[in-house]
């Protein structure tokens, strides 16, 4: 869809793909949504999806699949041990990593715990571009820390730099070189640099990461979870492989790794995860661990239905038609957005459009949660659910303090092909009025706090009536208007 060019000169992605099954959405009124978000302990991951009219909270699981992925579904040979659906995953996996042993797992933190139950022990570290926060929570879970060596650009809220999730060597040779390469259980990559929005690596960085990783013997692993946007953003904007085919930048991508691992509810856009190498020694060590967890080895937790619509998935990974969609609504809407003044992190980078809260509303300290504030304030004047990602998604220091996050953001995801233009242009809509409103905006504080991963489950409520004075304003502008 990159070659299409308007006549009019404007930039508008192009779907190619058509609608061929359709779910009906609902758009509660705003006192049913103030409601809603208060049951919800103003946490979006607590709020019901009859409530939620754009779910924009993630991109996990929820991406729509296509006519051949579901009717490769229908195929699914369910036998609990040889299944020929898990010989046809193999040999995809294989085609497309040029990886000979796989393991599969239920979802994408199932493969980080066994990497990190076989590789990581007490005071072991991980050296990686940036953390996921359940890469992070397994790691430390089996004794070891993570040390990050993203380039200094990568925590740069507004740059034109287009690879903003490249590891900085020189930090990634210090950390290497203040533990000994012996405490180094591996060093990891992430594609598509989740936690600061969706940011690629290119394929020169990889190849420097592997040049250490040589030097020093250590395992490189990487998380390959969001690697259909990072795939695109290297065809499309890293001059050495504008004429490569994306299967030929996967190959050569994966040739430099020792482990692969996914989250198949990203990559591939079913449900599920995998684990792939060509290191023997490595690969009995995570063997073992599949049936404890996960279930036999051939199918490791999944449904053979999910399996089957992987292998398709991944194929159609292959296709920039395909891979093209999401970076391209992402960077529509945060285009839109900051033609009008919004800030959001640039250059768009894939997974989902990020606003920046530490900006959008720079009155809220950040022990008030920036981030977590405007997505319960977007959600009650759009019933559109982002996800906040900031310091509400650390979790406390040992002594009780908060740790700031780098960043505050508002993560408004993208699912590949489930919104139209329209739905994207109301959002920006809504997100522009705000902003227009956001000194109504104030903090948040909790009333239930969990010790790990408090983001998921825990509870909080508004420092001050400011909820209720957004409503009031809304109701003024936009009168008996949903
Ligand atoms: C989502 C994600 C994971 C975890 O995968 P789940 O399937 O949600 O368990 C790991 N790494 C990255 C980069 C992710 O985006």
């Amino acid at each position: 869809m990159a070659t299409v060019k308007f006549f009019s000169g404007e930039q508008i992605p192009l779907e190619m793909h058509k609608v061929c099954i359709v779910q009906k959405l609902q758009l509660p009124n705003i006192e049913r949504r103030l409601e809603a978000i208060t049951e919800a302990g103003n946490n979006t991951f607590l709020l019901n999806n009859r409530d939620v009219f754009l779910d924009m909270l993630t991109d996990s699981g929820v991406n729509a699949m296509s006519d051949r992925q579901q009717a490769a579904m229908l195929i699914a040979n369910d036998s609990y041990a040889g299944s020929e659906t898990f010989t046809r995953l193999e040999n995809k996996i294989k085609e497309i990593f040029g990886m000979e042993l796989f393991l599969p797992a239920h979802q994408g933190r199932a493969c980080e715990n066994i990497i990190s139950q076989a590789l990581v022990s007490p005071g072991s570290i991980v050296p990686m571009n940036y953390h996921f926060t359940t890469t992070r929570s397994h790691i430390n879970l089996n004794g070891g820390q993570v040390e990050e060596a993203i380039t200094d650009a990568g925590l740069e809220i507004t740059s034109t730099n287009p690879f903003k999730g490249n590891m900085d060597i020189g930090k990634l040779n210090s950390i290497i070189e203040k533990h000994g390469p012996d405490k180094i259980a591996f060093v990891r990559m992430e594609a598509g640099t989740n936690l600061i929005g969706g940011q690629p690596f290119s394929l020169e960085n990889l190849s420097e990461v592997r040049r250490v990783c040589n030097k020093h013997g250590l395992t490189l692993v990487l998380d390959a979870s969001l690697l259909a946007d990072n795939l695109y953003f290297i065809k499309t904007r890293e001059e050495k492989c504008k004429s490569m085919s994306i299967r030929d930048i996967t190959l050569k991508l994966a040739s430099l790794c020792d482990v692969i691992y996914f989250s198949a509810r990203k990559l591939g856009c079913a449900r599920g995860g995998a684990i792939c190498t060509n290191n023997q020694e490595i690969f009995v060590k995570m063997r073992e661990l599949v049936p404890l967890y996960e279930g036999f080895l051939t199918y490791g937790g999944m449904s053979v239905k999910e399996m089957e619509a992987i292998t398709v998935g991944l194929d159609e990974t292959m296709d920039e038609d395909v891979i093209s969609q999401g970076p391209q609504f992402i960077a529509f809407m945060a285009n839109e957005l900051n033609k009008k003044g919004v800030p959001v992190v640039t250059p768009p980078g894939g997974l989902g459009c990020h606003v920046n809260a530490m900006k959008f509303v720079d009155h809220i300290p950040q022990n008030e949660y920036p981030a977590g504030a405007l997505a319960a304030a977007l959600y009650i004047v759009s019933g559109v659910r982002g996800m906040e990602r900031g310091t509400m998604s650390e979790d406390r220091n040992p002594d009780g303090s908060e740790t700031f996050s780098d960043m505050e953001l508002l993560r408004l995801a993208m699912p590949r092909r489930v919104f139209t233009l329209s739905q994207v242009k109301y959002a920006i809509d809504r997100i522009v009025w705000l902003h227009e409103n956001r000194h109504l905006i104030q903090g948040l504080t909790f009333v239930e706090e969990p010790k790990i991963l408090r983001f998921f489950f825990g509870k909080l409520k508004p420092v001050s009536n400011w909820q209720e004075e957004l409503v009031k304003k809304f109701q003024a502008d936009f009168g008996d208007s949903l």
